[in-house]
């Protein structure tokens, strides 16, 4: 996979995507609005073809990676090392990416190390037939108001999934230390879903880091998988999806086709008292809310734009890392069938989407030094949310 990765600017206003197809070429951002880059993967057997199809329209470009493959190398070199680290120390090191199976398995480590906080819920099966498991975070009571937090739904979005490996170990370590934590689960539940898309994630790892989507088969079609972040039933079909199968944006058959967005539909929905719905993606460093389907407010703008843009304050008061607010719609791109779209709709007033580090320098491909520090800020602006969630009941 010797690819480059370019960067220019969409100042057309075009949002087709004539080079595709021909080229294999990979959108890390796609064009659609003159705010943001458009980031593409490129062959190296599609370079020079790209290059003239740029020059020719007169758009400029800057190349970000040289060399995606060297990138991956690394990654994957860093990944080794710090599981011999691991096994010699026996030892988490929550600055390392970490494989499915680890994962599941720290997990349950840190689930019987708190086992007064913690439980470990199966919520479903992948696709595949990966258990999806929920951490609960609880002190008791009965059906709390609680807080949802999901990372991982795009697989190749790697800091969301660290992110909340790292988040979960954040809640338990601080739950009667930080007063404001133990305040807030004295009251409320947490529940956060680490491997959201467990079928993808396994997948970057065995065969193709930059996979996205889910892992289901498409009839009629080579092509596999969904874009889990497109399947919800929250203007499900309209734009900013595809229907075509091998699009890394297909938005499936049909709304929840996806076992992995039915199981946590069922979930919520059991459930019937989630305050705040928070899922969690990377790259551009962004915090948004609904919608996606639609540039119209949502009744709450007002309130959740506020709310938004204090919590990401917190967030760059830690190393000054600049986030930008607004709604999905406004801020990137018109995008339906998404999740917080869909929580939204439910009545889960404070539904917020992340886009984490980095704003395109390493892209998916972020450095596990920066995981810790990403988490850490991150951190701030999720607690802020969900202290604002406890003031605030509805
Ligand atoms: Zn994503």
């Amino acid at each position: 996979m010797d690819k480059t990765f370019y960067r220019f600017w969409s100042n057309k206003g075009t949002r087709s995507e004539p080079l595709r197809p021909a080229c294999q070429l990979d959108f890390w951002l796609h064009p659609v609005s003159t705010e943001l880059p458009v980031d593409i993967r490129v062959p190296r057997s599609s370079l020079s073809s790209v290059k003239e199809y740029l020059d020719a329209h007169g758009i400029p470009f800057s190349v970000m990676i040289n060399n995606v493959q060297e990138l991956l190398n690394e990654e994957k070199a860093a990944m080794e090392e710090n599981q011999r680290r691991e096994r010699s120390t026996r030892s988490f090191n929550f600055g390392a990416y970490h494989t499915l199976e680890t994962i599941y398995s720290w997990m349950d480590t840190l689930v019987a190390q708190h086992a007064n906080l913690i439980t470990k819920q199966e919520v479903g099966r992948s696709y595949e037939n990966r258990p999806m498991y929920v951490l609960k975070f609880s002190t008791g009571g009965s059906n709390r108001p609680a807080i949802w937090i999901d990372t991982g739904i795009h697989a190749r979005e790697w800091v969301s999934q660290a992110t909340g490996v790292w988040t979960a170990n954040k809640i338990a370590t601080d739950y009667g230390t930080d007063a404001s934590l133990t305040s807030l689960l004295n009251t409320m539940d947490i529940y956060l879903m680490i491997l959201t898309n467990p079928d993808g994630y396994a997948y970057t790892h065995s065969s193709d880091r930059m996979w996205r989507k889910t892992r289901s088969i498409n009839s009629g079609y080579s092509c596999r998988g969904v874009d889990p972040n497109r399947n919800w039933d929250a203007g499900f079909g309209g734009p900013g999806a595809s229907s075509y199968p091998c699009s890394d944006s297909y938005r499936g058959p049909s709304a929840h086709s996806e076992i992995e967005v039915k199981n946590v539909v069922n979930l919520i929905k059991s459930h019937g008292n989630f305050k705040a719905f928070i899922s969690v993606h990377a790259y551009s460093q962004l915090l948004m809310y609904p919608y996606g389907y639609s540039c119209n407010n949502v009744p709450d703008q007002p309130e959740l734009d506020s709310v938004g843009r204090a919590a990401v304050q917190k967030l760059t008061s830690l190393y000054g890392t600049s986030y930008k607010v607004g709604s999905i719609c406004k801020i990137i791109y018109q995008a339906s069938g998404g999740s917080i779209d869909w929580s939204y709709n439910l009545g889960i007033k404070y539904s917020y989407a992340f886009e984490l580090r980095d704003t395109g320098r390493y892209g998916f491909i972020l450095p596990s030094s920066q995981i810790i520090p990403t988490a850490s800020e991150t951190w701030l602006a999720l607690k802020h949310i969900m202290e604002y969630v406890r003031d605030h009941p509805y």
